[in-house]
């Protein structure tokens, strides 16, 4: 059976999340791990934990992404602000061990003019930093639009940074269809040509989720704008087929596009 949802709010909890996926027809969702622009994390409440736990066993919720807030930068140019991002991704795999195996998804970040290969070798090291054999938690890359000094628009770019973490077995990648699109992948024109590259960079089987967004811009223009699913450059027919793609259609996927949950 298909894997599909959409972004939720974890402001009320992972509970009141498995119930809203459900209430969508959904049964996989992502979740902000905190408050997006990267403040403090609430404590994890075990006793919501539980409860989810039991729902989404008895309502066949599989496999759950989390995301890591989208302003940290592990590639910064500034140690601090690479210190942060450290701290806060390595505070959420603490925390994601109550869900076990699941995937936590992040932005390799941006290079800030430093150049891509530096901006590599500081994602190298936050990973090496923080994955531990222990943890039950898959560490995703997502596939980037190249806004600005993005690291990680390149397939090589996600193939070089996991061919340097240690614990490659932890690490996989996400793929954002309006991101790889905007990135100049003619996911439209050439799907099975693009899942071909991926598989030949990167290999197909350290994809681990998709993001299923259509784009406001044409491919390769490096924007990273979402639209609406149909409304956009992709359309909804790449889309379908991304979804049953024979490959693919047993990886969760998740909406991020601008719409409320009736949407
Ligand atoms: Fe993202
Ligand atoms: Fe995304
Ligand atoms: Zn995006």
């Amino acid at each position: 059976m298909l894997k599909i949802g959409c972004h939720l709010s974890s402001s009320k909890g992972f509970l009141h999340m498995g119930k809203e996926a459900i209430s969508i027809g959904a049964n996989t969702f992502q979740f902000f791990t905190r408050n997006p622009r990267g403040s403090k994390a609430k404590a994890i409440d075990e006793r919501d934990v539980h409860a989810y736990l039991a729902y989404a066993k008895e309502h066949g919720i599989g496999t759950i992404v989390a995301h890591a807030p989208y302003t940290l930068n592990a590639c910064s140019a500034d140690p601090h602000v690479r210190e942060f991002a450290q701290e806060t991704m390595a505070d959420d795999l603490r925390r994601m061990e109550y869900l076990p195996g699941n995937v936590y998804n992040f932005h390799p970040g941006s290079h800030v003019g430093q150049g891509i290969e530096q901006g590599i070798s500081w994602i190298v090291k936050t990973l090496n930093e923080i994955l531990t054999p222990e943890q039950n938690t898959t560490v995703l890359l997502e596939t980037m639009a190249g806004k600005g000094s993005e690291v990680g628009s390149r397939f090589e770019e996600l193939a070089e940074i996991i061919e340097r973490v240690e614990l490659k077995e932890k690490i996989g990648v996400c793929l954002d269809t309006c991101h790889v699109y905007d990135a100049g992948y003619d996911i439209v024109g050439d799907l099975d040509g693009v899942l071909r590259e991926f598989d030949q960079v990167i290999g197909l089987e350290r994809l681990r989720a998709v993001h299923v967004n259509d784009s406001k811009n044409p491919a390769g223009s490096h924007k990273d704008r979402h639209e609406r699913i149909g409304e956009g450059y992709i359309g909804f027919e790449t889309l379908q087929r991304i979804v049953h793609h024979p490959q693919l259609s047993h990886l969760p996927f998740c909406l991020e596009t601008p719409n409320e949950l009736d949407g």
